[in-house]
C-alpha cells in the first residue's frame, strides 16, 4: 500500500485522517506545525506527538519531499531550484530576495496545455500535472532550505524567522488547470499553523481561465494577475489561444465578479513586451480604453525572455517606457518588471520544460544559456 504523502493534505485533510487512524483532531494541528512550521519530515523527531499517532503514522504516512535536480544561486541572492517530478519531468521554483525575506515562484505542472506563443513552458506541452503535494514541497523546501542557510535570521527565541513572505504561481504551469491541487496548497500556504502567508501575498496567476476564476473567489480568494498580453481578442487569440474560448470581455467580467467580494483589492495584469507585436503606442491606448474605469487594476509589464523557438523579439527598453508612460498618462497604476537573476538564466517556467530526459539533466542545465531573467515586479 502506497503511503500518504502529509504534503498532500491541507489542515482539514490531515484532520480527516488522523480521526480515521482513530486519533484525537487536534493532534492533526501538532502534526501540521511540525511538518510546516519546523520543516521536520522524520516522524520520530516530532517529539511532543503521541506515540500512538507516531505509531499508526510510520507504515501509513510519509513527508514526501521533491528530489533536487539542482540548486543554483545567483549573485544578486536569487535562488533557483529544479526539482525531479519523475517520468524525465522536472520543475522549477525561484526565490526572489526583497530585503532579509523575498518572493517564491512556484510550479503547478510540469509542461502547459495552453500553449501560449511567447512561453517556452508552453512550447513544451503538457506533462502532468502536479499534486498538492508537489505544490506544497516546492515551498517547504524552499522555506526550510533557505532558514537552514541564514541561521544569521534567528531570532531571541531562536526561532528562525519566515523566509518566503510571498507566493507567486507564475513558475511552470496554468494553476488553474490544475484547480483540484491547488486549493488545498493555497489554504496551506495561508494557515496560520503552516505558511501563515496573508491572502494577499498569495497570486495565482492565469492566461484567463474564467469558470476556475469564478470558484476561486469562493474557495480561497488569493490575489489574482491576470495574463493578458494584448488589449484586443484578434491579437490576443494570436498569443493566448485561451483566448478562443473565453475573450477578453468575459475575462473582465470574472475579473470584477472577483473583485466583488474583496472591494480593496485589484487585479494585476500582466503585459508580456513582444517587439512589434503588442508593444505600439497605439496598443498601449487601446489598452488604457479597455481597463479604465472599468477594472481596479495594476499593470506589470514584462520584458520579454526570449527564446529561439518563438521567433519572438524582447521590446527596447525605450518603447517599453514610453508603452508604460501611455499608461500611467491614462491614470493606470504600471510597473516595469525588474530582470533579476541573469546569471543563472532564472526565470520562472522557462528552464524546466526542456528536461524532459533525466539523464540529460545537468548536461541541459549547463548546456542552456539563454538568458531568461527573473521575474521580480510581483505585486506585494
Ligand atoms: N500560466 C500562468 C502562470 C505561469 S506563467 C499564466 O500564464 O499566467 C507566469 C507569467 O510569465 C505569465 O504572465 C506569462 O505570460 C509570463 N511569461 C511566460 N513566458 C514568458 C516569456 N518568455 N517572457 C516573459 N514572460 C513570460
Ligand atoms: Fe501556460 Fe502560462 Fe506559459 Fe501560457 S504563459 S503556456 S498559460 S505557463
Amino acid at each position: 500500500m502506497e503511503r500518504v504523502n502529509l504534503l498532500d493534505l491541507d489542515r482539514d485533510g490531515l484532520t480527516a485522517f488522523v480521526e480515521q487512524l482513530g486519533e484525537k483532531r487536534f493532534r492533526a494541528t501538532q502534526l501540521f506545525r511540525w511538518i510546516h512550521q519546523k520543516g521536520v519530515a522524520d516522524l520520530d523527531a516530532m517529539t511532543d506527538l503521541a506515540r500512538s499517532l507516531r505509531d499508526k503514522l510510520r507504515d501509513r504516512a510519509e513527508v514526501r519531499a521533491l528530489p533536487v535536480v539542482s540548486e543554483q544561486a545567483s549573485a544578486d541572492g536569487t535562488v533557483k531550484w529544479l526539482f525531479d517530478v519523475g517520468g524525465g519531468n522536472a520543475v522549477e521554483t525561484v526565490f526572489i530576495p526583497e530585503g532579509d525575506r523575498g518572493t517564491l515562484c512556484v510550479s503547478s505542472q510540469a509542461g502547459c496545455a495552453v500553449g501560449c506563443r511567447f512561453c517556452s513552458t508552453g512550447h513544451q506541452g503538457f506533462s502532468r500535472n502536479l499534486s498538492t503535494g508537489e505544490i506544497v514541497a516546492q515551498l517547504w523546501h524552499a522555506e526550510h532550505a533557505l532558514r537552514r542557510s541564514g541561521g544569521e535570521r534567528a531570532n531571541a527565541n531562536d526561532t528562525p524567522a519566515r523566509v518566503v513572505d510571498n507566493v507567486v504561481m507564475m513558475g511552470m504551469g496554468e494553476p488553474l488547470q490544475n484547480y483540484g491541487a491547488l486549493v488545498p496548497a493555497l489554504k496551506t500556504m495561508l494557515d496560520d499553523h503552516g505558511y501563515g502567508l496573508s491572502r494577499r501575498r498569495v497570486t495565482v496567476s492565469t492566461s484567463g481561465v474564467v469558470p476556475m476564476i469564478d470558484r476561486l473567489r469562493e474557495d480561497c480568494p488569493v490575489a489574482l494577475a491576470v495574463s493578458l498580453h494584448a488589449p484586443n481578442d484578434a491579437l490576443r487569440e494570436s498569443l493566448v489561444p485561451l483566448n478562443r474560448k473565453y475573450g477578453i470581455d468575459e475575462l473582465l467580467q470574472s475579473c470584477l465578479r472577483y473583485l466583488d467580494a474583496a472591494p480593496r483589492d485589484f487585479i494585476t495584469f500582466e503585459y508580456c513586451m513582444l517587439d512589434g507585436v503588442n508593444d505600439s503606442d497605439e496598443h498601449a491606448h487601446e489598452l488604457a480604453a479597455l481597463l479604465r474605469g472599468r477594472v481596479p487594476c495594476k499593470l506589470n509589464l514584462i520584458p520579454f525572455n526570449p527564446f529561439p523557438a518563438s521567433g519572438l523579439r524582447r521590446s527596447p527598453r525605450e518603447r517599453v517606457l514610453a508603452f508604460a508612460r501611455v499608461l500611467q498618462d491614462a491614470g493606470l497604476v504600471t510597473t516595469i518588471r525588474k530582470t533579476r537573476g541573469d546569471d543563472i538564466d532564472a526565470a520562472c517556467g522557462q528552464l524546466a520544460g526542456e528536461v524532459q530526459d533525466r539523464t540529460n539533466a545537468q548536461a541541459r542545465l549547463v548546456a542552456r544559456r539563454v538568458t531568461v531573467p527573473i521575474s521580480s515586479g510581483v505585486p506585494r
